[in-house]
């Protein structure tokens, strides 16, 4: 008799309503509370004397190195702020390549010379970490003898206060570093290739507003994610072990009726969004936006946007209290790009801008026509640096989780293209089926002027484009739910800072020849325009018919995640990351996904083999056994022929896929099998992509069938409309 399914039903029928109410205090004013858990720019006035706060202030903004004189002061204010909010220890907090947040907490206390207890945190230890010789991955980046990682202080990030129950951790955003400085992290590539494009913006800012001192580059995420209860997460060894649902028959409602999107949110997932984000505005974390998504059970939450850097870590750190916060409320929160066969996967948009410290949106139109070249200029290079390194972009958000939705006909495809909506579509026909004259540049002006009606253009936005323009930002589809969005926004960032680089150069040349300047601007970026065709497009990137355009226009498809990894080690991404001084690490990087992605699809195929081993195979013998049985007792009784027809066929359908499951997943382990013996870890992600997964795949097939036709009292493993509908 199954167990695990009805207990877990019946914890939650039975769970004391006070388990899942509200936590916090939801009538206090969010403007009274937000950011109290954060060292912010009012902690550091209150806490740092007027000339260290100045000096602090001017190296944060300018990136310049930060004196051990001002790191001590800083480290000081640092801990009397934290330890007058009840922090004990602090920890840098780093982002190395697993993807997940790491941390190694240390104690302020500490003994003097003379053994008296004191509490100490200097600007050494705020600097600079060593946590020991622990094994985050490096691809290869540190030898054994020398396997030591520096975590480095991070002040462009401000430091805050986390909090797990009682205990309170000072946490200071750091990079992880190789002992010779190499990058083993997302944030020290993504800081590197913010000022990169920072740099190579500024002195083309420059041409249309001299007062621009520096450029800043924005993000706005969307974070989308599924809510299960505890009890039935629990029941469901797979979810708990690799975050998705191996087998699972479809409920017989899924998203048909269109009903969840926007609809009303369900009192218990409520409770949990007011304490998430109750949470998440003590760290400073400005979300605004909820509602429900197009999967039953599925949600998403979006704060307004913040520059990059600072936005990843609050995207990082969301992740880590929505876990945390879910458990509070008795659920799980899903992060995985596909928990749920056959209903929507999850992503996390990236709304990427650029804009001048004078507040100025460079990918805002505007209403100043006179400013408009400077929108058109940044627009064209945009979609530019896409068209020139669409598989880069693809490569940065490859992931065996994601290779789920990409691809898979939903949205969006493996095929990088640009959405830029009607009106920007008619000006590019506009611009370049003129002349290139001083005179056409005052047309295109006058062109430009009328575009206001561009924030209207959003409405018509194509959903399912990989990356859209929306009307001031640009909107980058492809990333996963669970993905930290600095690797997309290094790639973005550094072909962006590229392409700038080059579109200077290609202007002052023809400006050196005489040219007025907005004259040679409106030349290169025709020139680009006409370049970047094939990347543009306005249909429907789901269809058959896209696909096939697509190969015609030699766009890249990669579908898998080992493919679509490769472009980090091409000759092309070589030179450019080289030229741009980003990320020298690739290699290392290169090797440390595809460890993970075949890591990722081992653990998923041996547990389905338990699935299967366990629970799966069980249920159906048994079953079997009972039909058995009935038609040897009909048979005694004097029944035959067509009153034990249905026993027979159900006996024999229940044995085809008994077999099968048999067969596939001895097949399955001996590719399994392959691939561990494989030393190239490009060809055991391969045996792995196009041997074991195509298992898992028709192994699936079997045990739905199974679930389908299997005594509902048999069935240990908690289904899909369980898991979806009770609340
Ligand atoms: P959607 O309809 O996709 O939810 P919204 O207009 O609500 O679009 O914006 C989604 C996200 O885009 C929000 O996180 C918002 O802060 C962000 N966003 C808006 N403007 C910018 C910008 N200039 N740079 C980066 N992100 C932006
Ligand atoms: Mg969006």
């Amino acid at each position: 008799m199954s167990i695990s399914r009805f207990n877990a039903i019946d914890t939650i029928l039975n769970r004391p309503e006070a388990d899942t109410g509200y936590f916090g205090t939801p009538s206090e004013l969010v403007s009274e509370y937000f950011g109290v858990n954060v060292f912010n720019d009012e902690a550091m006035q209150k806490y740092l004397s007027e000339d260290a706060y100045l000096s602090v202030k001017a190296a944060i903004q300018s990136g310049s190195k930060l004196s051990r004189e001002v790191a001590d002061l800083v480290a000081s204010a640092m801990k009397e702020w934290a330890m007058k909010q009840g922090a004990s220890h602090y920890a840098h907090w780093f982002q190395p390549w697993t993807g997940k947040t790491a941390e190694k907490h240390d104690s302020f206390f500490t003994l003097d010379g003379n053994g008296k207890a004191i509490e100490e945190f200097g600007g050494k230890e705020l600097a600079q970490q060593e946590p020991d010789g622990s094994s985050f991955p490096g691809g290869g980046l540190r030898s054994t003898f020398e396997a030591r990682g520096y975590t480095a202080w991070d002040p462009s990030s401000p430091a805050f206060i986390f909090e797990v129950g009682e205990g309170k951790t000072l946490c200071i955003p750091t990079i992880l570093v190789t002992y010779s400085g190499e990058a083993m992290d997302f944030k020290l590539p993504l800081l590197k290739s913010q000022t990169a494009l920072e740099n190579a913006a500024l002195p083309i800012v420059n041409w249309f507003d001299q007062h621009a001192t520096r450029v800043i580059v924005t993000l706005g995420w969307e974070q989308e994610y599924f809510l299960v209860d505890e009890a039935l997460y629990n029941a469901r060894p797979d979810l708990v072990l690799t975050g998705r649902t191996l087998i699972g028959k479809l409920a017989t409602k899924g998203q048909q009726l269109e009903d969840h999107y926007f609809g009303s949110i369900p009192e218990r997932v409520f409770g949990f969004m007011r304490d998430l984000e109750i949470e998440c505005h003590r760290l400073g974390i400005p979300v605004r936006t909820r509602h429900n998504e197009v999967g039953p059970a599925q949600y998403e939450l979006a704060p307004m946007f913040e520059e990059v850097n600072v936005a990843v870590d609050h995207n990082q750190l969301l992740m880590d209290l929505m876990d945390r916060m879910a458990r509070r409320h008795h659920m799980r929160v899903l992060l995985h790009e596909k928990p749920f066969a056959g209903v929507n996967g999850s992503g996390k948009h990236n709304n990427w801008s650029v804009a001048t410290n004078t507040g100025k949106n460079l990918l805002s139109p505007g209403e100043h026509p006179g400013k408009n070249l400077r929108f058109l200029t940044f627009f064209v290079n945009t979609v530019m640096a896409v068209r020139e390194h669409a598989d880069l972009l693809r490569a940065s958000v490859a992931a065996a989780s994601n290779d789920h939705r990409l691809g898979a006909n939903e949205a969006p495809p493996a095929i990088v293209s640009v959405f830029i909506g009607s009106v920007m579509t008619e000006i590019f026909r506009q611009i370049e089926s003129g002349e290139t004259t001083k005179e056409d540049v005052k047309v295109v002006l006058d062109l430009l002027s009328k575009i206001p009606d561009l924030e209207m253009d959003n409405t018509d936005r194509n959903r399912t484009s990989p990356f859209a323009f929306t009307g001031n930002k640009f909107e980058v589809r492809m990333v996963g739910s669970q993905q930290n969005c600095s690797g997309p926004m290094t790639v973005l960032n550094t072909i962006m800072a590229d392409q700038l680089n080059t579109f200077r150069r290609e202007v002052e040349a023809q400006v050196a020849e005489g040219k007025e300047r907005d004259a040679a601007i409106l030349t290169v970026l025709k020139d680009y325009i006409t370049k970047s065709k094939p990347i543009l497009f306005e249909g429907d990137n789901y269809s058959e018919a896209w696909e096939a355009e697509a190969a015609k226009r030699n766009l890249s498809n990669d579908k898998t995640t080992p493919e679509a990894l490769s472009a980090y080690v091409q000759q092309k991404t070589i030179n450019l990351f080289g030229r741009v001084g980003v990320f020298t690490e690739k290699e290392a990087f290169y090797e440390v996904q595809l460890h993970k992605y075949h890591t990722t699809l081992e653990i998923e195929s041996t547990t389905l083999e338990e699935l299967c081993m366990n629970y799966v195979l069980p249920a159906a013998m048994d079953y079997q056994t009972r039909l058995a049985s009935n038609m040897v007792q009909m048979q005694q009784a004097g029944f035959d022929g067509q009153h034990i027809e249905f026993a027979s066929d159900v006996i024999k359908r229940i044995s085809k896929n008994i077999n099968a499951i048999h067969k596939l997943t001895e097949k399955m382990h001996e590719a399994r099998h392959n691939a561990h013996h494989e030393s190239n870890s490009q060809k055991a992600a391969m045996i792995y992509c196009h041997e074991v997964k195509p298992c898992m795949d028709q192994i699936r097939i079997h045990a739905d069938d199974l679930e389908l036709i299997v005594d509902d009292r048999e069935w240990a493993l908690v289904k899909y409309r369980e898991m979806m509908y009770i609340r």
